[in-house]
């Protein structure tokens, strides 16, 4: 079997009439096809924040010079060519491990697909027969479209319509947002913080666990968006609200502040991973034990091989796994097939804009959680069909390659 053709879709839709991004919803959707009719699709984790056009780019010339022509089956081999033969591929980055990442999970359907198997059992089995999801980034409201919220109050009341539907635990962000559900300025969430940001955020926080109560496990999410003085004094400020774990509470552009966060707060549960790349450099932190919970992201961190690899690696470390999703379908796909082989899954998140329609057209199947928890089937590969008709017409940028 060979590669003969591929397609790059750059998506652009828009998620709701307040969704924040001053450049919309970008998902970068490969399509790989076989000489043999065999289709299958992968994702560049990179829809969000500024990187759109590097990643379409990037699988581009991956995928001209290491795809077309391959062997799908052969996915070790056609990984370590896009890691040792394309230069770039000998740092760690998001443009290059999240174009490697769509080439590798567009393999990882084929393979499944060609031997009629899911790829969660290609990946050892059912581990894990259902994954606990918690609704994640509850600040933009929850199942009524993303409006991003203000007031206390509201934080509450959205919190408590994530349990309704069966939800047991939540994540938020009580930082980001400001009084009006604006986006905070960054430069007034660096250093020690303001009295007035530590009261608004716990503000946020009591309103949400008087909502939902004391059984229900909060994730208090940071998004790298305070230093190592500022991301202490929230994560104490906040410790009254029993946390599950502390996400991203510093920045990835050394792994030294999340060492020191640590060992300043050992009996703080921390977690990171969205913004690391390979397994060269997880390693650091995982000898540095910085994060008691690792959230690699599948579609960034150089797919489902790479991905099952950190996996591996955090289990000898005894951390747990969260896979990291927010994306197209497919990233909630490849999410979890792998957190359902893996025996150091901890919980899935279930983004909230993996709840809006916009995203959820992207493919035919539409994979929602049922009462909070996900399951897998036996659909052969990631089992997802993309919707062409409408990914094609919501791509501004379509690439064609081969014959
Ligand atoms: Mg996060």
């Amino acid at each position: 079997m060979k590669i003969v053709s591929a397609e790059i879709f750059g998506v652009k839709v828009h998620l709701s009439p307040r969704h924040h991004s001053p450049v919309g919803w970008r998902p970068i959707i490969l399509k790989l096809t076989t000489d043999e009719g065999i289709t299958g699709i992968g994702e560049a984790g990179l829809a969000y924040g500024l990187a759109h056009n590097g990643a379409v780019g990037m699988v581009k010339d991956l995928v001209e010079a290491f795809v077309i022509g391959a062997d799908p089956l052969e996915r070790e081999a056609i990984w370590n060519k896009m890691h040792r033969h394309s230069f770039w591929g000998g740092a760690c980055g998001p443009v290059i491990n999240s174009a490697m990442s769509a080439v590798d999970i567009a393999l990882w359907d084929i393979a499944g697909k060609a031997l009629n198997q899911p790829i969660w059992r290609l990946l050892g089995g059912k581990v894990n027969p259902d994954l606990r999801c918690y609704a994640s980034q509850t600040q933009f409201g929850w199942n009524d479209g993303m409006i991003p919220l203000g007031e206390a109050q509201a934080y509450g009341e959205a919190a408590a319509r994530a349990i309704e539907q069966g939800y047991d635990a939540i994540k938020v962000d009580p930082i980001m947002l400001d009084e009006s559900g604006a986006v905070e300025n960054p430069n007034n969430l660096k250093g020690a913080l303001e009295r007035k940001i530590i009261k608004r955020a716990t503000d946020r926080m009591r309103s949400i666990r008087d909502a939902i109560g004391p059984d229900i496990d909060i994730i208090l999410e940071l998004h790298s968006l305070t230093s190592l003085t500022g991301g202490q004094r929230l994560a104490e400020a906040c410790a009254e609200f029993d946390l599950f774990m502390v996400e991203e509470a510093v920045n990835y552009n050394s792994d030294k502040p999340a060492k020191t966060l640590k060992q300043r707060m050992p009996h703080m549960r921390m977690t990171g991973g969205e913004r690391i790349f390979t397994r060269w450099q997880y390693c650091h932190y995982l000898e540095d034990a910085s994060f008691d919970m690792l959230q690699p992201d599948f579609c960034l961190v150089g797919g489902i091989s790479e991905g099952r690899k950190i996996c591996d690696m955090a289990h000898a470390y005894e951390v747990t796994i969260q896979g990291h999703v927010c994306g197209s379908p497919i990233s909630t796909a490849a999410a979890k097939h792998i957190e359902t082989s893996i025996p150091n899954f901890q919980i899935h998140e279930h983004h909230v804009y993996a709840t809006l329609q916009p995203n959820r057209d992207i493919c035919l199947q539409d994979p929602q959680p049922i009462n909070g928890r996900f399951t897998v089937d036996e659909t052969p590969g990631l089992g997802l069909d993309l919707n062409e008709e409408y990914v094609r017409k919501n791509s501004p940028t379509i690439i064609k390659l081969g014959a």
